[in-house]
């Protein structure tokens, strides 16, 4: 079974992710910081681009997890001997040296704290170790391997996608038929929110559906969880789950359009209409901190200043 992604004219009109509603949800001036970054007042662009390319420890360690497993599956779609451990960890380590000696980290700039490769490399570490002795890694050498030509793994773009007519973004770490089916894994290294990662899963279910043709009982989507131990989260859905969920996407979509001076044009209202919404946990793992808070402004340059978030929404309150 050979799967093709449709290719969809561009539209500037803006599309759901479940990432997107989720920065709506938690903050508004974060999301419009986001994703209507040019429409920014009295800030050079470059600024906050360079903002917007902070990373995190938690962000990056899955990063280099997603990568490594990418790696090793195009290396399994050339040959289906062992993989060689030795080799395979060594890599990892060097793909983390690179991607966190390349970066700018949030916890750097804002706190000037160290970021500690080698606590990070033991994570991915013990996620690879989990993967590798996993059944998960079993079936793909035994079961999943026979369409291997087959497989789609991390496809390239965004995953625009119709979800029931609406566009949609779904982006996918690798599908791959099996006796008909087609099955959709999607790697976390972080912690598992059911809620949160059913509806995404009801995202691939639906998206699958829609740019492959695929039926839905022929369509199995599932989180791997990699840390600390390994797990699986599988779905069962029916037409009533599914009518559920295109309703929600509708309303979150609408939710999402409310904010646009032109919903076709995807143009946002002025930056005043998106409320802060500061909390110690969220803004401290905000890329836009210095923007809401000018004493934030990088501590890498100022030196280290403990900051109370609490205090800064009551002064924002009142
Ligand atoms: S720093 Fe806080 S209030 Fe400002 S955009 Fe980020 S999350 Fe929102």
């Amino acid at each position: 079974m050979e799967l093709k992604y449709e290719q969809y004219q561009f539209s500037p009109i803006l599309g759901w992710s479940i990432s997107r509603y989720e920065t709506f949800d938690k903050c508004k001036r974060q999301y419009f910081y986001s994703y209507y970054s040019k429409y920014v007042p009295d800030i050079p662009g470059y600024k906050i681009s360079k903002l917007k390319e902070l990373t995190s420890v938690p962000l990056e360690t899955g990063n280099v997890v997603h990568d490594v497993l990418e790696a090793f599956l195009r290396r399994l779609q050339k040959s289906d001997t062992d993989i060689d451990e030795k080799r395979f960890f060594e890599y990892s380590r060097k793909l983390a040296q690179r991607y966190f000696s390349e970066k700018t980290f949030i916890e750097q700039y804002y706190d000037n704290k160290t970021v500690e490769i080698e606590a990070a490399y033991e994570k991915i570490e013990t996620c690879l170790r989990n993967f590798i002795q996993s059944p998960c890694y079993n079936w793909i050498f035994m079961a999943a391997i026979r369409e291997r030509k087959n497989w789609m793994i991390e496809p390239p773009g965004f995953g625009e996608t119709r979800l029931n007519g609406m566009k949609a973004y779904c982006k996918m770490d690798f599908l791959l038929p099996v006796d008909g089916d087609i099955h959709i894994l999607d790697w976390k290294t972080g912690h598992r929110d059911e809620v949160k990662h059913k509806s995404q899963l009801m995202g691939y279910a639906a998206a699958t559906n829609s740019n492959f043709g695929i039926e839905w009982n022929r369509i199995c989507p599932k989180i791997v969880y990699l840390y600390p131990e390994f797990g699986e989260l599988e779905i069962q859905f029916d037409s009533d789950q599914l009518q559920q969920f295109f309703n929600t996407i509708k309303d979150q979509t609408e939710s999402m359009y409310s904010f646009c001076s032109n919903v076709e044009e995807n143009r946002p209202l002025p930056i005043e209409k998106f409320e802060k919404n500061p909390s110690p946990s969220l803004c401290r793992q905000c890329r836009f901190q210095e923007l809401c808070f000018p004493q934030r402004e990088n501590r890498m340059e100022h030196g280290n200043m403990d900051f109370d978030y609490g205090s800064a929404r009551q002064e924002l309150i009142f």
